[in-house]
């Protein structure tokens, strides 16, 4: 649902993505390893086009990003659910608030009551309907992620793409978004990239993992294989003693 070839993206001088090719099947969690700074945010920016890559080609949903006008690409973005690295709520509106606000957006047509239930059936989904009235700033690190993916999650994409879910969360808070992760993918049958250096959320989440290094694609292969690679410095991924 997901290919991606040739993809090259610099700032200036620096060329941080290098002709990176890839693709995610439908139905499987990508996870996109790499170092602080190897151009993980710029790539999935690139899937959404908050940048623009200088070349490559990018196909997501069978529609090819570069052959849609202006009506066909928001038509495929909110088919695309994208979880940025420390998303915000909206601090002066309560978490139902927070979950209307892109159904107000995006589904003028849908009735309020249809609106009402689905809040109620994302809350249930992350475990959270008794905070419905209540403001982001009385809820825990953990809690505001599970309400940013319940809101990305309540406009129903086929595609979900996660830039660091989990960072600044405790061991077992990542755990537990992680889990959640996995469940929603599964229950709303959703394809996803996950951007991460979180070792947990890796290993519960990827059906299969790269990892990108100097801007290219340096290994590909499920966890195991990478934990056990005859390379130390893929092998160094997955110390977690450091
Ligand atoms: P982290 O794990 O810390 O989030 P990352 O892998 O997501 O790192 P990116 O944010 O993708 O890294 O940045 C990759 C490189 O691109 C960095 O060197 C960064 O300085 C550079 N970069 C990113 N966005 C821009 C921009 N808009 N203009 C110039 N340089 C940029
Ligand atoms: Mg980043």
């Amino acid at each position: 649902v997901i290919v991606v070839r040739g993809l090259t993206k610099s700032f200036g001088e620096h060329e941080v993505l290098h002709s990176i090719s890839l693709h995610v099947k439908k139905g499987e969690n990508l996870v996109v390893l790499g170092k602080s700074g190897s151009g993980k945010s710029v790539f999935i920016k690139c899937l959404v086009r908050l940048e623009w890559p200088d070349c490559g080609t990018i196909s997501i949903l069978g529609k090819d990003l570069d052959s849609l006008n202006y009506q066909e690409t928001n038509d495929l973005r909110i088919r695309i659910g994208f979880l940025f690295q420390n998303a915000a709520l909206y601090d002066s509106m309560t978490v139902r608030e927070n979950l209307a606000f892109p159904l107000r957006q995006h589904k003028k047509r849908m009735s309020a009551k249809k609106k009402e239930a689905l809040i109620l059936e994302m809350l249930d989904n992350v475990g959270l309907v008794d905070s419905i009235d209540q403001l982001p700033s009385k809820l825990s690190g953990g809690q505001v992620k599970r309400i940013g993916l319940a809101r990305t999650l309540i406009l129903q994409p086929e595609v979900m793409l996660y830039d660091e879910p989990t960072t600044g969360l405790d061991t077992i808070t990542a755990k537990e978004i992680s889990e959640l992760i996995v469940k929603m993918q599964k229950k709303y049958h959703i394809s996803s990239i996950i951007i991460t250096h979180d070792m947990i959320c890796a290993g519960i989440t990827a059906d299969r993992i790269i990892i990108l290094r100097d801007g290219i694609v340096y290994a590909e292969g499920s966890y195991a294989q990478l934990e056990n690679s005859q390379d130390e410095w893929i092998r160094s991924f997955f110390d977690f003693s450091d």
